[in-house]
């Protein structure tokens, strides 16, 4: 852990950013949905986009780990630009963690086996080493008893749990969430959310999008406003939540209310 005296903002200050994205571009035909959009997320911090459905977001984080392509601007991650493609481009894509809305684990896999597969085939992991660094793993996340079953026995908040054990196997740099509760009965939201504020608590630098605004004051470090495909607002979460300064996030927060 980091002395509480430097925060994640003089961090971000001082180093090179874990991910830095500069005047990106992107359209879908006509659809203009990423417009000159400028973000910095500096190594911990804890970066939570918002925005109504169709402002950008999934494509957002979708072309960090250039599952997108854009048309113009730059992606960095810690200062080197993405690769295009081959092995730098998967080398790459391990180190940026990416969990969904829908949970994506192999479904004919055990636990186990969709946690030490990344390990094994991609960083060449022996096998006792690569499972019993998944059992630490899905212990922490509270679900090492289900190790021998199949995604399809688990409920939806523990196969989203598997989901970050399974991106954390791969030591990345950064995780990426987009909308990881969505998908969730109300009753599993919490035990997904609490594994995610261990994780901030521990320095993980991370880029959530998110509904959920609790969570979003208490975590992060700084909220980015998304609305047709540009960054409208963005600062602390108290200052943002209780003092919104463009009308499209004050109508948002009051639409989400
Ligand atoms: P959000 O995640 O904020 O809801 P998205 O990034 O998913 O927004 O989408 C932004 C816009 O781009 C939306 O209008 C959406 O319909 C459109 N879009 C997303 N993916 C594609 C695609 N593959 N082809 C065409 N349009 C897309
Ligand atoms: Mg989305």
């Amino acid at each position: 852990m980091t002395s509480n005296v430097e925060t994640s903002a003089d961090r971000a200050a001082q180093a090179t950013p874990i991910i830095e994205l500069r005047h990106v571009d992107k359209h879908f035909g006509d659809l203009h949905v990423l417009k000159d959009v400028n973000l910095s997320v500096g190594k911990g911090e804890v970066v939570v986009v918002i925005g109504p459905s169709g402002s950008g977001k999934s494509t957002l984080c979708r072309a960090i780990n250039r599952l997108e392509t854009i048309d113009s601007g730059e992606i960095l991650i810690e200062g080197q630009p993405l690769p295009q493609e081959g092995k730098e481009l998967a080398a790459m894509r391990a180190e940026l963690g990416m969990v969904f809305q829908s949970f994506n684990l192999f479904a004919h896999m055990s636990i186990l086996q969709n946690v030490t597969l990344g390990p094994t085939e991609v960083l060449g992991l022996p096998k006792a080493e690569a499972e019993a660094r998944a059992m630490e793993l899905l212990e922490r996340v509270g679900v090492a008893s289900q190790a021998h079953k199949v995604p399809a026995q688990l409920s939806g908040g523990q196969q989203q749990r598997v989901a970050i054990a399974r991106s954390l196997a791969m030591h990345p740099k950064a995780m990426l969430f987009d909308e990881p509760t969505s998908a969730l009965d109300p009753e599993m939201i919490n035990e997904v959310l609490d594994v995610m504020v261990d994780l901030a608590r521990q320095g993980m630098t991370m880029i959530v999008v998110t509904h959920e605004m609790n969570f979003a004051r208490r975590v992060a470090d700084r909220v980015v406003f998304m609305a047709d495909g540009a960054i409208v607002e963005e600062g602390a979460p108290d200052e943002f939540f209780d003092h919104p300064t463009s009308e499209r996030a004050r109508d948002f927060l009051n639409s989400i209310k």
